[in-house]
């Protein structure tokens, strides 16, 4: 049976064709522009709509999925966590959250872990302590952080402003005070910002590898002059790992592309893999937070430190690290092929299993386009902005996985 066809088993039947969006419509806040699409069964790197179609999930709950869908081992981690104890409250010790602490410390350059939901929380939590250190260390009253264009931070009012995309902030102002933005992978905007705010600047907060932004890699040079700049004068470098972090560029963390630690940075997305957990990461010297500057009642509870642990602990037994590399190789390779077939490609770029495809600027056709043939065709993908199409599949994706995907892109480029 192909996979256009399969029809997995196990999908209870009251679920098929029993979902109306209209009344989703009416009850759900609509904030999200929602593809022609319900959800409702995964496994692996397939999802099954409500019609019992089959897809190749290549956006992985917009990379968070981490070992794909009805994993074995998450599954048995859910459900031996959730019999034994699922929440109780950081008043009291809460001991998998600290095996969960030593082995995101153990596998990355931080000594200390705080632990929340989310990834704006886990920038929240990063803006907080930086501004706590301005105060407390540098001795800065107003402290600023810059963050780069194009850049994506969260959605909540801080991480929002830290966003350097103005689409984001329209009708929220008032914003909050303390940002400046700098164009990514320019040092010299870097160093006349600094002069520009006189002894303000605390930090600089950055993507590795700009997401959401573009899919547009970091470059080496840039991170390496920031890092000795952040040295020199004092300044905090913070990475937003949210979503290349956990395993997703073929390392564990961003910054081990660029050949730089930072001072504090952030995980959230691919860190669960799918059940809700962020944590903001420091080195020693920076960890200057004290019994009631911050919290976060669900953060680091016992059943999502169980779940994480075990995507971790899966990470590192079943190397998939490796599959990262040599499918995000394969994928890139594959797609470079394409692009010498279908002028409209313009780049082909990414690291590991985060990889954006761009189309030329001057054609018509747009990533949603695309997007939305290929989910058509069977093949769930993502724009990372009006030209960009994002390709994050679960880190277990296969090597046939990874062809059936892109014979999939052919067939709908050569349509178009
Ligand atoms: C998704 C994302 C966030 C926000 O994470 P949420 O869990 O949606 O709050 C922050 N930073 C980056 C780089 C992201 O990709």
């Amino acid at each position: 049976m192909g996979l256009e066809t399969a029809v997995a088993p196990t999908i209870h039947p009251e679920l098929l064709s029993a979902f109306s969006q209209d009344e989703f419509n009416s009850q759900v806040m609509t904030t999200y522009g929602r593809f022609n699409l319900a959800l409702i069964k995964g496994e692996g790197c397939t999802v099954w709509d409500t019609d019992g179609k089959a897809y190749l999930d290549f956006v992985a709950g917009i990379a968070t999925c981490t070992l794909g869908h009805a994993h074995p081992t998450v599954i048995e981690a859910v459900t031996t966590q959730i019999q034994t104890l699922t929440h109780v409250s950081n008043l009291y010790y809460v001991p998998v959250q600290g095996e969960l602490a030593k082995w995101l410390t153990d596998h990355s350059c931080a000594d200390r872990v705080f632990f929340c939901n989310s990834g704006a929380e886990a920038n929240e939590g990063a803006i907080k302590l930086a501004r706590k250190y301005a105060h407390t260390v540098l001795n800065i009253s107003e402290p600023v952080i810059l963050t780069a264009h194009a850049s994506f931070h969260g959605r909540t009012l801080a991480t929002v402003t830290a966003t350097g995309q103005p689409k984001y902030h329209k009708n929220f102002a008032p914003l909050i005070p303390g940002f400046h933005y700098v164009p990514y992978n320019d040092f010299a905007a870097i160093e006349s910002a600094i002069a520009e705010l006189d002894g303000r600047v605390a930090a600089i907060m950055l993507e590795p590898l700009q997401g959401e932004g573009g899919v547009n890699p970091g470059q080496v040079e840039y991170f390496q002059q920031v890092r000795k700049l952040c040295d020199e004068r004092g300044i905090l470098l913070i990475l937003d790992e949210v979503q290349v972090g956990m395993g997703r560029s073929g390392k564990y963390w961003g910054y081990e592309q660029l050949g730089i630690e930072p001072d504090i940075f952030t995980s959230a997305k691919g860190l669960g893999g799918g059940i809700p957990i962020g944590a903001t990461l420091c080195k020693a010297h920076c960890n200057v937070f004290q019994p009631g500057d911050h919290a976060s009642t669900y953060g680091g509870n016992p059943f999502v430190c169980a779940v994480a642990l075990a995507v971790c602990q899966t990470l590192e037994r079943e190397n998939i690290l490796a599959n990262v590399q040599a499918r995000g190789e394969q994928l890139r390779a594959s797609l470079q092929q394409l692009a010498s077939k279908y002028p409209v490609i313009s780049e082909v770029r990414g690291w590991g299993l985060i990889n954006g495809l761009e189309l030329q600027a001057e054609s018509n056709v747009t990533a949603i386009d695309v997007v939305k043939t290929a989910m058509q065709a069977g093949l769930l993908l993502v724009p990372a902005g009006p030209k960009v199409i994002r390709f994050v599949p679960p880190l277990i994706v296969s090597a046939a996985e990874i062809d059936r995907a892109v014979s999939i892109i052919d067939r709908v480029l050569g349509a178009m």
